[in-house]
């Protein structure tokens, strides 16, 4: 699943792809029913917040996009591509989809889970997308907006510090928490836009037990991950590569960061800690996804299992 560094990066591509200008929608499969009451009429904007998307269109139409597991964009230049697939929706900017493509050139940006951040079109050359598998696409009315905004908690993304994108809200949540501070982490009413990877890597860096009850939890380190969120995030959102270690602590800690060096603990169970040598664990399904953690560097107040 996209995290919330992903999420903002699509907001700001199909804002310089498709804002300002009236788009083309369908749902050429029937997947989705809507297209009705937002083609053809000017998108005015496209916000993010946590892992949700929404094109605003004005007179009280957001298309609401939340990806979930499977969900995925694809964007290209050129005309757009022949049905296939399972499609929910496609957006086309009508000038340039009526252009001829340069022949044999149709580049299409990748897939999310299969880009490596180095077959990047640019934003500005977009001339369609399509939306495949996301767990929600539909029509929200600005309430329904305004209601989704005060269920999530502070976006580290979020473009008002001051005011929803403000920690306390989320510090004041996990205080009151019997709850283990990894399963909250992961909760979008505590930090939206917060996923696996990040859970796994701020935890690390902190070297908090994952297991603490978010009550126990020093405030100190709460504010601490929070402080490092915005700017993993953004690292994230730069080159599709989302890297949390630090070059000291790399085996490797001059040149471009290698693949198997990017982090400290996501995706390295079985494997050697980089800081005190311990094997990396692995526990299946915790809050939904699996979590890793060093058992020694992380072994805080609270026993590991
Ligand atoms: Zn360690």
């Amino acid at each position: 699943m996209p995290e919330g560094n992903e999420i903002h990066r699509w907001a700001e591509r199909h804002a310089t792809a498709f804002a300002g200008k009236p788009v083309r929608i369908d749902g050429p499969q029937g997947r989705f029913t809507d297209s009705d009451m937002l083609d053809r009429r000017k998108l005015l904007r496209v916000m993010a917040v946590g892992k949700h998307l929404g094109y605003d269109f004005g007179r009280d139409r957001i298309l609401h996009v939340h990806l979930g597991l499977q969900g995925d964009f694809k964007e290209g230049s050129g005309p757009l591509p022949a049905v296939r697939g399972a499609l929910r929706l496609r957006m086309w900017n009508a000038t340039k989809v009526k252009l001829p493509a340069v022949p044999g050139v149709s580049p299409r940006h990748r897939w999310y889970s299969e880009d490596d951040g180095k077959a990047t079109l640019a934003p500005d050359k977009v001339a369609w997308m399509e939306l495949r598998g996301p767990m929600d696409c539909s029509v929200y009315t600005n309430a329904q907006w305004q209601k989704l905004l005060e269920r999530l908690g502070p976006d580290p993304l979020g473009d008002d510090p001051k005011g929803h994108d403000a920690p306390e809200r989320a510090f004041a949540k996990i205080a009151k928490s019997k709850k283990p501070i990894a399963a909250l982490l992961m909760e979008q009413d505590v930090f939206a836009g917060v996923g696996n990877i990040y859970r796994a890597e701020l935890l690390f860096r902190a070297r908090q037990n994952p297991f603490t009850p978010g009550r126990e939890v020093a405030p100190a380190v709460l504010r601490q991950m929070w402080k490092e969120m915005r700017p993993l995030m953004q690292a994230g959102m730069l080159d599709r590569r989302i890297v949390t270690t630090l070059a000291k602590d790399r085996p490797h800690p001059r040149g471009p960061v290698l693949s198997e060096e990017t982090h400290y603990v996501y995706r390295r169970h079985g494997k050697p800690c980089w800081i005190c040598g311990t094997t990396i664990k692995k526990m299946e399904n915790f809050a939904g996804r699996n979590l890793y953690w060093c058992p020694l560097c992380q072994s805080g107040t609270t026993e590991s299992v």
